[in-house]
């Protein structure tokens, strides 16, 4: 059964960090991980293939299709979206609405039309956007992780210029130039201690 919807107290400790692709949400959640480890990272639901290194149930919970469809007609999901045009991905919501319940920081790192989803369902939620310090360096990060092909990064630098121009719907920018220093001012946001 669907556990029942956080009140705002429980709402107001989950953290939604979106922004647009190679901005570095990624390398961010792995610092507030390695350096906070009472944050709560959401493992989300992808039906993208794994890349090397990517490990069920750590990175992404890799599901197919068929799969997906099933969580989505039960209800699994608290938000989940058509990210780049190509394969879904979403936020289990029981594991969200536990670890809320137990009072415990909870921090989501998803696309622009999910943050949107979360913001419908529970506006008491801190929403964060991650921006780079320009465009070129964005293209420059994009490019020099290589994980994409040309194709690939083509459709997500056009997804990056529609998701740039939704920065002022957050209620916070953070700009990712250095890792360590964004990091503290999302924990900062997420209204814990810096150390
Ligand atoms: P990647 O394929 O590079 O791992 O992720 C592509 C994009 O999917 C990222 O911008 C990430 O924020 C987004 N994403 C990852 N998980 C979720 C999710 O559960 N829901 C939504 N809406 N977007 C997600």
């Amino acid at each position: 059964a669907t556990p029942p919807r956080p009140d705002a107290t429980e709402g107001a400790r989950l953290t939604v960090l979106a922004g647009p692709t190679a901005v570095g949400k990624g390398t961010v959640s792995a610092d507030v991980r390695a350096r906070y480890p009472e944050v709560w990272l959401s493992v989300s639901a992808t039906t993208r293939p794994p890349r090397p290194g990517e490990v069920d149930g750590v990175h992404y919970l890799f599901v197919d299709d068929a799969t997906f469809d099933r969580m989505v007609a039960e209800g699994e999901f608290l938000e989940w979206a058509v990210v780049h045009g190509r394969n879904r991905y979403g936020t289990p919501r029981a594991a969200v609405v536990e670890r809320l319940r137990a009072g415990e920081p909870a921090l989501l790192e998803i696309d622009l039309a999910g943050a949107r989803q979360v913001r419908a369902a529970m506006p008491e939620a801190r929403f964060v956007f991650l921006a780079p310090p320009s465009w070129d360096e964005l293209v420059r990060r994009l490019v020099g992780r290589g994980t994409e092909d040309e194709e690939e990064r083509e459709r997500r630098l056009a997804t990056a210029r529609v998701e740039l121009a939704a920065e002022p719907e957050f209620d916070h920018t953070i700009v990712n130039d250095d890792v360590r220093r964004a990091t503290d001012e999302l924990v900062t946001v997420m209204g814990l201690a810096r150390r």
